[in-house]
This record gives structure tokens, C-alpha cells and sequence, in this order.
């Protein structure tokens, strides 16, 4: 598979001796479909940054507006990121802003219209809550614009059914393959409409990319397939978890963004614990916990610093991780943020990430990192 070509699409190729990626890619193909629901799909796109310039090469003109959620909102790069192509190449306005009042004039409005105006954006946009993809139809429609809905992060719930799914509202619908699909890496885009379908396929190749990745696409094959039930289990128990991942806020003291999570992430605002994202993401590192910092809405710290992090409960699902497990991962947080912000510095507490790094190894050497799959 990885020394084959198969430029074009099955049956279609540019090259001889595709008929073994092709049954492959036909495979993926339908097993994307049945797995969403949908009529087309492209599952050839390298990367999620990929499949998202794909639908705007189809359905975009240079200099076109979208709307997009920036990445303090839960969004990515390519959704209008000042730094990205998305936004060099088109005009954005942010979702985020929409929803409270455009950013320079919040910029200069008085102190207490801004934390309305942050109070308002954490009601507005539901970062981990679930998302109403029938009234963003309604509302793209009011004005005759394209709905595309990115739903990588989501995309496992969706096919496990614990959150709508957006295929019967979007226009087009795009997804990672290896977020909480647990897949191998690469993107996938889904639609209802031949003619869009039609504009991806030409968008993705020979619009954007070369050969496939065909031993990607394969693997994303037996993933799709195997996956669907398991899929459901793994999207049970990941809901099943939820009012613990963090452990309850109640009992880790962690402010997460939206007030709760109704899926498997969170993103958690780490002021009140007098820490940065930058801070929290090294002193969690030191302590074996992997995560990332992340901004969080009219984030007052730069990018490379923020005020917060994001947690997700995928790769620990399938390790095997349950309710309890997770419960202790959100009381070991904790414990290295309480270390922290009583340490005051950079350093944090030695002894305490000491502590619960012989733990997290206790941990996961219980569970250790394939048998869960
Ligand atoms: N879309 C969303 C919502 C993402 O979170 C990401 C990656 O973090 C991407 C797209 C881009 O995926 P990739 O890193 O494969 O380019």
C-alpha cells in the first residue's frame, strides 16, 4: 500500500495496477458512509488541515467572507486563524466575536461590559457542550451562506451516537480520523449533495494533493469498520466518565470553560489557580501528564503562553481507563496545580510532582498502552 500511486479515485486512477488500493479506498469509502450516515465521502485528505483547505478551494473564491471560531473558542487553525492560509487567503469573521460584540470594540470597552461580554461569550459558544447544527442551518441559510461543520473532535460521539450529528444539516461535513475516532491520522469530508461531493473530490485531487496515502487510507478502512460497535462502547463509556474527567469541579476546584462538559473534553481556565497554560503544561509534564496548554476566550496571555488547558478523555479510554481512573487523573491534576500556585514560581513543588508521578506511573503500568484497543 505504501509503494503504490494511485493518483485519481477508485477506478478513475491516474496510474495502472490500482486494483488492490482500490478495493481498499472503496471499502474506506463505504464504511465512512455507513458509519455517518451519508451519500458521498473523500476519505483521501492527508491531514485535518488538509481537508479543510479542500472545502474552501471547492466552495470559496480568494477574497470570499467566511465565518469561523478562532482558537481561544474551541476552533483551529484553518477556521480563520490570523497566522493560517484560511485567513490570508479570505475574509474571516470570528464566530466568537459575533457572539459578544467584535474584537477592538471589546478591546476598548470598560472593564465591566468586558466580563459581561466574556460571561456572555461562555454562554454563546458551547466549547464541549452540544452543538444545535439545525439552527446554524437556519441561520446559513438566513443569509445564503455554505454550512461546513469541522466535527474532528467529536466525530467518535457522532458515530456512537452520543451527539447529533451534523451530516442531515451541513453541507459539508469534514473530520480527523485520529481524534476521537482513534484512528490513523488523516481527515475525511462528508456530504449529502452530489455537487459538492463532486467539487471536494476535484478540491482534495488533483486540487490539493498527489498520490494518496494509501496504507493511511487502508488502515482508516479496518478503523471505520471494526470501529463502529466498538466505537459505541468506547463513546458510552468516555460518556459515562464525563462529569469525572476532571473529577468534580467541586472537589478539584478546576473552572472549566462552559461550566461542564456534555462530551469528552474540557477546557479548563486556570486563573483561579494563579497559573499560565505554559506553567500548567510543565509542571503536569514533569509530573508524566501529558496535555496541552490552550487559550481560553479573551485569553489576556499570547498563544505561547494562554490561561488554560485542554483535557480529553480519548487516549485514557483506550487504555482502559473508567470512571475511577479518570476520577484520579482530575484529583492528580489538581494536586499539581495546587503545588503550583503554593509554589509560586516556575519551578513548582518538586515534592508534590514527585508524588504523583510515581503514581501516574503505578497507573498506567496497570493499564498498560494497547490492551485497552
Ligand atoms: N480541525 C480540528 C477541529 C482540529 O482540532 C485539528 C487539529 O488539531 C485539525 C482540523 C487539523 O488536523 P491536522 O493536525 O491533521 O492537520
Amino acid at each position: 500500500m505504501t509503494n503504490k500511486y494511485a493518483e485519481g479515485y477508485p477506478a478513475k486512477a491516474y496510474y495502472g495496477g490500482c486494483q488492490f488500493v482500490d478495493v481498499a479506498e472503496t471499502l474506506a469509502i463505504e464504511r465512512a458512509k455507513q458509519l455517518f450516515g451519508c451519500n458521498f465521502a473523500n476519505v483521501q485528505p492527508n491531514s485535518g488541515s488538509q481537508m479543510n483547505q479542500a472545502v474552501f478551494l471547492a466552495l470559496l473564491q480568494p477574497g470570499d467572507t467566511f465565518m469561523g471560531l478562532d482558537l481561544n473558542s474551541g476552533g483551529h487553525l484553518t477556521h480563520g486563524s490570523p497566522v493560517n492560509m484560511s485567513s490570508k487567503w479570505f475574509n474571516v469573521v470570528s464566530m466568537a466575536s459575533a457572539a459578544t460584540t467584535t474584537a477592538s470594540t471589546w478591546m476598548k470597552s470598560p472593564p465591566a461590559q468586558r466580563t459581561q461580554a466574556q460571561a456572555h461569550h461562555r454562554r454563546a459558544l458551547p466549547y464541549s457542550r452540544i452543538w444545535d447544527w439545525k439552527r446554524f442551518r437556519e441561520i446559513a441559510d438566513s443569509v445564503g451562506a455554505y454550512l461546513m461543520v469541522d466535527m474532528a473532535h467529536i466525530a467518535g460521539l457522532v458515530a456512537g451516537g452520543e451527539h447529533p450529528s451534523p451530516v442531515p444539516h451541513a453541507h459539508v461535513v469534514t473530520s480527523t480520523t485520529h481524534k476521537s475516532l482513534r484512528g490513523p491520522r488523516g481527515g475525511l469530508i462528508l456530504s449529502n449533495d452530489e455537487d459538492i461531493a463532486r467539487k471536494m473530490n476535484s478540491a482534495v485531487f488533483p486540487g490539493l494533493q498527489g498520490g494518496p496515502l494509501m496504507h493511511v487510507i487502508a488502515a482508516r478502512r479496518s478503523r471505520l469498520a471494526g470501529a463502529a460497535p466498538r466505537i459505541q462502547d468506547l463513546c458510552e463509556e468516555r460518556c459515562r466518565q464525563r462529569p469525572h474527567a476532571g473529577g468534580e469541579p467541586s472537589e478539584t476546584g478546576l473552572d472549566i470553560v462552559s461550566g461542564g462538559t456534555d462530551n469528552h473534553s474540557m477546557l479548563v481556565d486556570l486563573r483561579p489557580k494563579n497559573a499560565t497554560g505554559k506553567r500548567a503544561e510543565a509542571a503536569l509534564g514533569r509530573a508524566n501528564i501529558t496535555c496541552n496548554k490552550n487559550g481560553i476566550p479573551f485569553d489576556p496571555e499570547k498563544p505561547f503562553v494562554t490561561s488554560g488547558i485542554r483535557l480529553g478523555t480519548p487516549a485514557g479510554t483506550t487504555r482502559g481507563f473508567g470512571e475511577a481512573e479518570f476520577a484520579e487523573i482530575g484529583r492528580l491534576i489538581s494536586e499539581v496545580m495546587d503545588g503550583l500556585k503554593a509554589s509560586n514560581s516556575d519551578e513548582g513543588n518538586a515534592a508534590v510532582e514527585a508524588a504523583v508521578k510515581a503514581k501516574v506511573i503505578e497507573l498506567t503500568d496497570r493499564f498498560p498502552l494497547y490492551a485497552g484497543m
